[in-house]
């Protein structure tokens, strides 16, 4: 009868081991489920500030890279201002007209940009013969 129960507390001991292994087993699974779904949740929670920040940041530093110092070939002075190219659309100024000239801020207002569809080689005041 020893003997006998001490086979059962053995096999006992068993089932108690794979059925301890087997939820050590399922709980490491759902502890990478949860590790997975908690870190996905850490990206979507930090990208707002991230985005936050960055925004902070350019308020602070605001962009001056459209600031350059250039020649404006309308006014014809050297300014630090925003550049802007553009053909030229200025018939009346034949040192301008359809080149691809320096803008500042100031004079593109008064320089119309040249569209291709609608300059007429034929038409045009200052052809050369
Ligand atoms: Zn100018």
């Amino acid at each position: 009868m020893g003997e006998e129960i001490t086979e059962l507390e053995q096999k006992l001991k068993e089932a108690q081991n794979s059925v301890d292994s087997l939820l050590l087993e399922q709980l490491t699974e759902q502890n990478k489920e949860y590790k997975q779904i908690i870190s996905k949740l850490e990206v979507k929670i930090n990208q707002p500030y991230k985005t936050m920040s960055e925004l902070k940041n350019e308020v602070k530093n605001p962009i001056k890279e459209q600031e350059k110092t250039f020649f404006c070939d309308n006014c014809q002075l050297t300014k630090t201002d925003i550049l802007t190219k553009r053909k030229a659309d200025c018939p009346f100024e034949p040192r301008l007209h359809g080149r691809m000239i320096y803008l500042c801020s100031s004079c593109l207002p008064y320089v119309k940009e040249l569209s291709e569809v609608n300059f007429e080689k034929e038409d045009n005041p200052y052809k050369v013969n």
